[in-house]
């Protein structure tokens, strides 16, 4: 616009100074005053002149600053576009490379100048060439593909997975007249993922195979259970007659084998616990009943290995009665569970059940010893199943590894907690707290 209005200038300066000239040469001779009046004009004329050409300056001046700018601009980008930490690429309608930063002589392994007019496609894994010229084909009319995943193959590389964004560039008038192209490199992403897919499929047969393990503990101990029992009632009758034969020695075999089968019944009967609390079949009982005389009971039944050892086995419940909620049976193969450990596991000292109220509703029931003690660094894992902290001195103890843990789920069961203190040499406290009535 500016460009237009000094060309009128100059053309009118330029008529201007034309006419005067034709009016100097006819009238130079014969009116003098004419002449001057010409001259007046011209050097309004050449005042017109000087201003044209200053504004030419000026014009000059702003063009020259706005070059400047869309220069440093353009340097900017240039930068930005070479040093980004991602493969930029920009091609034709066909896909050819016209232009390529850094990142992608990099990614696809070959010199910036090699890289210049390759087809794009040359790099795609074969067997997703056609898709990708489909793809191709299409991006003009649908303007932007974002985060498709491709296999790329690089020069003298191993294959990666890639996702690619591609948009169309387009000219003033929306004609698309390039692509522009972002690729990333996603083989660490797509590795995790595969080891991720996979450690799911292990969990999942982990899983599998532990159910099934259980689905086999829980059958064997059941179909154990039946004759087991035959052997105990057989032998019970068997050791009644024997009795009445006055035969020492047959009366020592047949009581062995009685003995030995009601052990072998206890692990059975352990190993089928175990399993109904893991597969959450084991179903509790409530009902009322006073806890101070199951607790006295279960103690006098073990009093008599506490006196083979010759260690003391302490009672300590204040109430003469206690009465709550819950499945006696199994409070009883909690305090049985807690005592045996504590007897087997003491040589020297004493064993005691204490039992008291606690507020809201609660009771808590200890079981302390002065044997042999269990590591801190131990303490959690006593509750694992099948776990024993030392297997010689256990395995003189006898035993399965699964008291414990039957005693943890079974205290969960009934919504309560079990904790632990103990120091090596010098003893050790179990702690229950159970609410008094099941809810
Ligand atoms: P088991 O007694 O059949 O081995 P448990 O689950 O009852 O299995 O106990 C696991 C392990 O915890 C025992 O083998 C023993 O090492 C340790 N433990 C349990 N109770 C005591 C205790 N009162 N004193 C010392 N160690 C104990």
């Amino acid at each position: 616009m500016e460009t237009d209005l000094l060309s009128e200038y100059i053309q009118t300066v330029q008529q201007r100074t034309q006419s005067l000239y034709e009016n100097a040469r006819d009238a130079s001779n014969e009116s003098p005053h004419l002449m001057m009046a010409c001259l007046e004009e011209l050097r309004a004329a050449l005042e017109e002149l000087h201003v044209a050409e200053e504004e030419l300056r000026l014009q000059n001046e702003s063009l020259l600053m706005a070059q400047t700018t869309i220069e440093a601009e353009r340097q900017r980008y240039q930068e930005l576009f070479e040093f980004a930490p991602d493969a930029y690429l920009v091609t034709d309608l066909y896909g050819t490379v016209r232009e390529a930063n850094r990142a992608a002589t990099e990614l696809l392994n070959l010199s910036h100048r090699h890289l210049m007019q390759k087809p794009l496609i040359t790099f795609i894994h074969e067997d997703q060439r056609s898709a990708f010229r489909v793809v191709l084909n299409q991006l003009p009319a649908i303007h932007r593909v974002q985060e498709w995943e491709v296999c790329l193959c690089r020069r003298r590389s191993d294959p990666i997975d890639s996702a690619i964004t591609v948009e169309t560039v387009r000219d003033a008038s929306g004609i698309a007249i390039a692509l522009r192209w972002l690729i990333r490199d996603i083989s660490n992403r797509k590795r995790s993922e595969a080891q991720l897919h996979e450690a799911k499929l292990q969990n999942l047969e982990l899983a599998e195979s532990d159910r099934l393990k259980d689905q086999f503990m829980a059958t064997i101990s059941h179909e154990l259970r039946t004759p087991m029992n035959a052997i105990l009632g057989f032998s019970h009758l068997l050791l009644k007659r024997v009795a009445s034969l006055e035969d020492q020695n047959l009366a020592h075999m047949v009581d062995r084998i009685l003995r030995n089968s009601q052990h072998l019944l206890e692990l059975i009967e352990e190993l089928l616990d175990f399993s109904k609390l893991k597969s959450r079949r084991l179903q509790l009982r409530p009902t009322g009943f006073d806890l101070t005389k199951i607790a006295t009971d279960t103690a006098q039944e073990l009093r008599c290995l506490a006196d083979q050892k010759g260690i003391a086995l302490n009672v300590d419940i204040a109430q003469e009665t206690l009465s709550i909620v819950n499945d006696p049976v199994r409070v009883r193969q909690i305090i049985t569970n807690l005592l045996s450990n504590a007897i087997k596991f003491t040589e020297v000292g004493q064993v005691t059940l204490g039992i008291w109220e606690l507020p809201e509703g609660r009771i808590l029931l200890a079981v302390q010893d002065t044997g042999i003690g269990i590591d801190p660094s131990d303490h959690d894992r006593v509750f694992h199943e099948f776990w024993q902290v030392n297997q010689s001195s256990t395995r003189n103890s006898g035993g399965t590894g699964l008291g414990l843990a039957i005693v943890h789920a079974l205290v969960e069961l009934m919504g309560g907690t079990i904790s632990i203190e103990s120091k090596i040499g010098q003893g050790t406290t179990f702690r229950v707290e159970l609410p008094r009535q099941l809810q």
